[in-house]
């Protein structure tokens, strides 16, 4: 078999390392094809730069992609380098393992005010995302995070934390500087719903409230919980440990640190306030309990003084060229990774795999059960593979050739990696980001200098 997979994020790595160690009766060949110059999906550009642990699981992806038994094609964009058409002249599948890049949309006014920005867009910035400007305007005091999952608190630590306590990670010497000249004092993240309903997870939420040099603020009034929360406090092991971690926090002494983060639940986001095309504030409505842990709007607004707003309310899957996509869930219409046409039956040989398969939520760990049973669904539809014209390995490299695709192979990446390296070397740190393509390609094909 012949198999690409498009997209060179966990979920892509995950189901090319699945079936090749899966049971299986014939032959399998793999490439895998990103349209950045570099692997790892989210994991290099979305995990927080401070969260090595996590960021620590391309060792793990980097072992599979080093074995040699698939080949990696760098800097490859489905629908404009490579098409559906010379993927079916090419292989017997195809997955699309593309994940999602993007914010979802916030439908409230004032979203458009210069100081209202998707989270996607600042994480983009300071994980060292080739494809977003290299500078970001951090001029707010007083900033607001909508959201309650571990994307807001990603932002909100970003922004509140010391520069100083960053510079052990890969953050490029801009992000640095950037947040080195930050006069951030007050960040105000803003949930809909209450301490025993947030979806963060227990360890994001504990490291959130222990930031050197941040007193962390939570308020009396936000201490509600119903029927629901207290079944789901009983019931539910990691919903106690973040309540207990919220009201252990509640009261504490502050110790006049120079920046606070407040945690404000029942706030439901109702209008970003602005003047002259400017963010000035944020207004939001309070909401209560419905019984069930749901919650419903009381009609009482409350106005903040931010001069920015960063809205970390989810990501959202792109469309593919040529690929059913489901626009209400931002994800390609699938059945447990088979791609549907529109009367709801699978195409031959096109499978979906991990946040574009499942939509974006849910940690890293959970992309590889999602290519279990994507691969499960190959492997098992061997009758209706494509039977590609043009099979030889040499044939696909000849094809991105003649359009003049300057794609990079696995060797080449080791030689960014090395790069990286060295640039980090140089100031005692693991690893300092490339950033531009252009140097990616330097570091690539000839001598990069620094
Ligand atoms: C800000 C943020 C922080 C996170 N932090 C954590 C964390 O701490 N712990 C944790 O477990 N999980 C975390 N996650 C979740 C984790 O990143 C995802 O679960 C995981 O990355 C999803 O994997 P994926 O392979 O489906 O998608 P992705 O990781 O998005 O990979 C998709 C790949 O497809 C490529 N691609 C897209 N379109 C094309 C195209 N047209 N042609 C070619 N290639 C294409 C992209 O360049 C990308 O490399 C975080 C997510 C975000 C957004």
């Amino acid at each position: 078999m012949r198999l690409a997979i498009v997209g060179a994020g966990p979920a892509g790595i995950y189901a090319a390392d699945l079936i090749i160690k899966a049971e299986r009766d014939f032959d399998v060949s793999i490439d895998l094809f990103d349209l950045l110059p570099a692997p790892y999906g989210l994991v290099r550009y979305g995990v927080a730069p401070d969260h090595p642990r996590i960021k620590g699981i391309i060792r793990a992806l980097y072992e599979v992609l080093d074995r040699g038994d698939i080949r990696f094609f760098g800097n490859v964009r489905y629908g404009t380098d490579i098409t559906l058409d010379e993927l079916k002249e090419h292989y017997n599948a195809v997955i699309f393992s593309t994940g999602a890049i993007k914010d979802a949309e916030l439908n409230i006014q004032g979203v458009e005010l210069d100081g209202s920005y998707g989270a996607a867009d600042f994480v983009n910035w300071y994980d060292a995302h080739p494809d977003f400007p290299r500078t970001w305007p951090l001029h707010a005091k007083e900033v607001a995070v909508l959201g309650n999952g571990n994307v807001a608190l990603d932002v909100a630590r970003i922004l509140a934390k010391q520069p100083q306590d960053l510079l052990s990670t890969d953050i490029p010497d801009n992000v640095y500087q950037g947040l080195l000249a930050s006069p951030v004092t007050d960040v105000h993240v803003f949930g809909r719903r209450g301490p025993a309903q947030v979806k963060f997870t227990p360890l994001e939420l504990r490291e959130a409230c222990h930031i050197e040099g941040v007193d962390t603020i939570v308020y009396d009034e936000d201490f509600q919980y119903d029927a629901g929360s207290q079944e789901a406090i009983d019931t539910n092991n990691q919903t106690r440990v973040m309540v207990n971690t919220l009201e252990g926090i509640r009261g504490a002494e502050l110790t006049g640190a120079s920046k606070r983060l407040h945690l404000h639940f029942f706030s439901s986001p109702k209008e970003i306030l602005g003047e002259d095309g400017r963010v000035t504030g944020l207004r939001i409505e309070r909401t209560k309990l419905d019984g069930n842990a749901g919650v419903t709007n009381t009609g009482e607004t409350r106005e903040y003084s931010v001069q920015a707003v960063y809205r970390a309310i989810g990501y959202f899957g792109s469309e593919l060229f040529g690929i059913p996509f489901d626009h209400k869930h931002g994800v390609i219409t699938n059945d447990k990774g088979r791609v549907l046409d529109s009367e709801g039956k699978p195409i031959p040989g096109i499978y979906a795999t991990g946040w574009i398969k499942r939509g974006p939520v849910g940690l890293i760990g959970h992309t590889k059960s999602d290519a279990m049973e994507t691969i499960a669904c190959v492997i098992e539809d061997r009758d209706s593979w494509w039977q590609p014209a043009h099979s030889h390995e040499h044939d696909i490299v000849e094809l991105l050739n003649s359009k003049n695709v300057q794609f990079l192979g696995w060797p080449q990446w080791l030689k960014i990696d090395a790069t990286e390296k060295a640039l980090g070397a140089a100031q005692e740190r693991e690893r300092i980001k490339l950033v531009d393509r252009e140097d990616f390609l330097e570091a690539a094909f000839k001598n990069y200098q620094a």
